[in-house]
Protein backbone atom coordinates (compact mmCIF):
# COMPACT_ATOMS: atom_id res chain seq x y z
CA UNK A 1 0.00 0.00 0.00
CA UNK A 2 2.24 2.64 -1.74
CA UNK A 3 1.73 6.42 -2.41
CA UNK A 4 3.05 7.60 -6.01
CA UNK A 5 5.56 10.39 -5.03
CA UNK A 6 5.69 9.89 -1.40
CA UNK A 7 9.54 10.23 -0.51
CA UNK A 8 8.97 8.04 2.89
CA UNK A 9 6.97 5.33 0.80
CA UNK A 10 10.27 5.25 -0.74
CA UNK A 11 12.46 4.99 2.11
CA UNK A 12 11.01 2.57 3.55
CA UNK A 13 10.22 0.09 0.96
CA UNK A 14 14.54 0.65 0.16
CA UNK A 15 13.92 2.71 -2.85
CA UNK A 16 15.82 5.31 -1.86
CA UNK A 17 18.70 5.02 0.42
CA UNK A 18 18.64 5.99 4.43
CA UNK A 19 20.54 5.67 7.31
CA UNK A 20 18.36 2.54 8.82
CA UNK A 21 18.24 1.73 12.34
CA UNK A 22 15.65 -0.67 12.61
CA UNK A 23 13.52 -2.63 10.15
CA UNK A 24 10.89 -5.49 10.38
CA UNK A 25 7.83 -5.84 7.70
CA UNK A 26 5.99 -3.55 8.88
CA UNK A 27 8.05 -0.70 10.09
CA UNK A 28 11.55 1.07 9.51
CA UNK A 29 13.32 3.65 11.47
CA UNK A 30 15.58 6.05 10.03
CA UNK A 31 17.70 8.82 11.21
CA UNK A 32 16.11 11.69 10.62
CA UNK A 33 18.40 14.08 8.03
CA UNK A 34 17.72 17.94 9.57
CA UNK A 35 18.25 16.48 13.10
CA UNK A 36 16.81 18.16 16.31
CA UNK A 37 19.78 16.48 17.86
CA UNK A 38 21.98 13.50 17.89
CA UNK A 39 20.28 10.39 17.09
CA UNK A 40 16.82 12.00 16.13
CA UNK A 41 15.08 9.17 14.27
CA UNK A 42 11.65 8.79 12.48
CA UNK A 43 9.78 5.50 12.77
CA UNK A 44 8.20 5.24 9.50
CA UNK A 45 5.12 2.58 8.52
CA UNK A 46 6.17 0.61 5.16
CA UNK A 47 2.28 0.92 3.86
CA UNK A 48 1.07 4.40 3.39
CA UNK A 49 -1.04 6.33 6.23
CA UNK A 50 -1.11 10.29 5.76
CA UNK A 51 -1.40 10.98 9.44
CA UNK A 52 -2.99 9.16 12.90
CA UNK A 53 -6.05 9.92 11.45
CA UNK A 54 -5.72 7.32 8.94
CA UNK A 55 -3.65 4.57 10.96
CA UNK A 56 -4.95 1.66 11.96
CA UNK A 57 -5.62 0.69 15.19
CA UNK A 58 -3.00 -2.31 14.79
CA UNK A 59 -0.17 -0.86 13.35
CA UNK A 60 -0.84 2.40 16.13
CA UNK A 61 -0.21 -0.29 18.58
CA UNK A 62 2.90 -1.88 17.14
CA UNK A 63 4.45 1.86 16.41
CA UNK A 64 4.17 2.63 19.65
CA UNK A 65 5.69 -0.64 21.50
CA UNK A 66 8.35 -0.01 18.96
CA UNK A 67 8.87 3.14 20.23
CA UNK A 68 9.56 2.12 23.33
CA UNK A 69 11.21 -0.26 22.46
CA UNK A 70 13.65 1.94 20.59
CA UNK A 71 13.45 4.84 23.11
CA UNK A 72 15.13 2.34 25.44
CA UNK A 73 17.85 0.86 23.12
CA UNK A 74 18.79 4.67 22.01
CA UNK A 75 18.97 5.72 25.36
CA UNK A 76 20.98 2.88 26.46
CA UNK A 77 23.60 3.38 23.74
CA UNK A 78 23.59 7.14 22.91
CA UNK A 79 23.77 7.95 26.89
CA UNK A 80 21.02 10.79 26.27
CA UNK A 81 19.55 12.62 29.64
CA UNK A 82 15.78 12.39 27.80
CA UNK A 83 13.86 11.59 25.04
CA UNK A 84 10.63 13.33 23.23
CA UNK A 85 8.43 11.31 20.93
CA UNK A 86 7.01 13.87 18.54
CA UNK A 87 4.06 13.31 16.38
CA UNK A 88 2.78 15.84 14.04
CA UNK A 89 -0.82 15.71 12.31
CA UNK A 90 -1.26 18.39 9.32
CA UNK A 91 0.11 21.35 8.17
CA UNK A 92 -1.51 23.42 11.10
CA UNK A 93 0.80 20.87 13.92
CA UNK A 94 3.81 21.34 11.56
CA UNK A 95 3.39 17.74 9.90
CA UNK A 96 5.66 18.51 6.00
CA UNK A 97 6.00 14.80 5.19
CA UNK A 98 2.67 13.94 4.42
CA UNK A 99 3.52 10.09 5.24
CA UNK A 100 2.46 9.46 9.40
CA UNK A 101 6.04 8.77 11.36
CA UNK A 102 6.90 9.04 14.89
CA UNK A 103 9.76 11.33 16.07
CA UNK A 104 12.36 9.71 18.20
CA UNK A 105 14.67 12.66 19.50
CA UNK A 106 17.09 11.99 22.49
CA UNK A 107 17.85 14.82 24.33
CA UNK A 108 20.62 15.85 26.37
CA UNK A 109 21.11 18.55 29.30
CA UNK A 110 21.93 21.62 27.82
CA UNK A 111 21.35 20.33 23.57
CA UNK A 112 19.66 24.15 23.51
CA UNK A 113 16.59 22.72 21.62
CA UNK A 114 13.29 24.04 22.67
CA UNK A 115 10.07 21.88 21.75
CA UNK A 116 7.73 23.30 23.52
CA UNK A 117 4.60 26.21 23.23
CA UNK A 118 3.83 29.07 25.12
CA UNK A 119 1.57 28.48 27.69
CA UNK A 120 -1.66 30.25 27.13
CA UNK A 121 -3.55 31.33 30.59
CA UNK A 122 -7.53 30.53 30.33
CA UNK A 123 -9.81 31.30 33.04
CA UNK A 124 -12.17 28.55 34.70
CA UNK A 125 -14.80 29.09 32.81
CA UNK A 126 -12.77 28.50 29.63
CA UNK A 127 -11.29 25.02 30.44
CA UNK A 128 -14.71 24.20 31.84
CA UNK A 129 -16.28 25.37 28.10
CA UNK A 130 -13.45 23.46 26.57
CA UNK A 131 -14.24 20.24 28.52
CA UNK A 132 -17.80 20.56 27.32
CA UNK A 133 -16.98 20.41 23.90
CA UNK A 134 -15.03 17.88 23.96
CA UNK A 135 -16.94 15.48 26.80
CA UNK A 136 -20.42 16.25 25.46
P1 LIG B 1 7.29 16.50 10.12
O1 LIG B 1 7.57 17.97 10.14
O2 LIG B 1 6.46 16.10 8.92
O3 LIG B 1 6.76 15.96 11.42
O4 LIG B 1 8.72 15.82 10.00
C1 LIG B 1 9.34 15.53 8.78
C2 LIG B 1 10.77 15.17 9.11
O5 LIG B 1 11.30 14.44 8.03
C3 LIG B 1 11.69 16.37 9.35
O6 LIG B 1 12.28 16.26 10.63
C4 LIG B 1 12.71 16.26 8.22
O7 LIG B 1 14.01 16.62 8.65
C5 LIG B 1 12.64 14.81 7.84
N1 LIG B 1 12.91 14.52 6.45
C6 LIG B 1 12.36 15.13 5.36
N2 LIG B 1 12.81 14.54 4.22
C7 LIG B 1 13.63 13.54 4.61
C8 LIG B 1 14.39 12.58 3.87
O8 LIG B 1 14.39 12.52 2.64
N3 LIG B 1 15.11 11.68 4.59
C9 LIG B 1 15.13 11.70 5.97
N4 LIG B 1 15.87 10.78 6.59
N5 LIG B 1 14.44 12.60 6.69
C10 LIG B 1 13.70 13.51 6.01
ZN1 LIG C 1 3.98 7.24 1.89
Amino acid sequence: MREDNCIFCKIANGDIPSKALYEDNEFKVILDLGPATKGHALILPKNHYANIYDLPDEAASKAMLLAKKMTIHMTDKLGCDGFNLVQNNGKAAGQTVFHFHLHLIPRYNDDGQTLGWKPLEPTQEELEEIKKVITE
